[in-house]
């Protein structure tokens, strides 16, 4: 992208209001002092003024507006105003999902921060095409997503771990639905469409693998408590498609998927 073009993006991005999430505790008042990248982000790719307003949020305290009270190479100081919306709880759903290559895990993670998951936990099995996670990465973009997506809450990224590690010490009340390509598994949206009518658990979902969980895998899931197998229809999805496709549909049938967008000035 050519110097002009970057300016432009830089540009259109200045008139959808900033969001920041921060790690401190916020009240009308308070100074918050940022870490040189985001201080960075503010000066050089948005090219922010003194004065400039944004808004903060850090998972427990709301949305609050913020006025950008000084800047300098690497540094920067915020001042809390008014809070704007109060912490709601969200959906309370997990995605574990077994590493894919860099690229599409990046867009794996931004959409399912989009789609509203509370925990993202990355998984290992037989079959997984990438042997490290860049832990960090992953956090960055979820964070990163949140603040574009006007969450008030960043999902936690979990270590990646073995699959059946993270099974053995699995919240027993919390149901996991493992999304099977092979067998006879119902489809999500009736598994959904029934759990709709219940009292409500905690949720999970899990998706396998771009090479497939291995049937001793499958079997060793299956034998599981807490676990619904279920399908995704007849074709053969990307795990990134797959995460999509069921995080969508459970946020129809049991999570906010049915609200009505929040009303938001323009
Ligand atoms: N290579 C495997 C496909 C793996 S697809 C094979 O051809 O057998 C990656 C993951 O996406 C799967 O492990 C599963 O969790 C999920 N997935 C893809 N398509 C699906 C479908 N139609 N129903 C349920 N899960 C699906």
């Amino acid at each position: 992208m050519s110097n002009g073009n970057w300016r432009s993006l830089a540009k259109q991005v200045e008139r959808v209001e900033t969001r920041l999430y921060v790690e401190e505790s916020l009240q009308a008042g308070v100074t918050l002092g940022l870490d040189h990248a985001r201080a960075h982000f503010l000066r050089s790719v948005l090219r922010l003024k003194r004065g400039a307003r944004i808004a903060v949020f850090n998972g427990r305290d709301g949305e609050w507006a913020a006025r950008l009270d000084a800047l300098g190479k690497g540094w920067a100081s915020l001042v809390v105003g008014d809070r704007r919306r109060a912490q709601e709880p969200g959906p309370d759903l997990w995605l574990v999902f077994v590493p894919i290559k860099r690229a599409r895990l990046d867009f794996l993670v931004e959409k399912a921060v989009e789609l509203g998951v509370s925990r993202l936990q990355p998984a290992m099995t037989r079959h997984t095409a990438v042997s490290r996670v860049n832990q960090e990465r992953l956090a960055a973009n979820a964070r990163e997503a949140a603040e574009q997506c006007e969450r008030l809450s960043v999902p936690e990224v979990g270590e990646a771990r073995p699959l059946f590690d993270i099974m053995g010490d699995w919240p027993t009340e919390r149901r996991l639905l493992v999304c099977s390509e092979r067998g006879a598994a119902e489809p999500l949206s009736v598994v959904l469409q029934t759990a709709a009518g219940c009292a409500q658990a905690p949720w999970a979902i899990l998706v396998g693998p771009e090479g497939g969980f291995a049937r001793s895998e499958l079997d060793g899931l299956l034998k599981l408590p807490f676990v619904t197998p279920v399908g995704l229809g007849p074709r053969i999805l990307r795990a990134d498609t797959a995460a999509i496709f069921a995080l969508a549909c459970w946020q129809a049938f049991l999570g906010d998927g049915a609200t009505r967008p929040a009303m938001r000035e323009t």
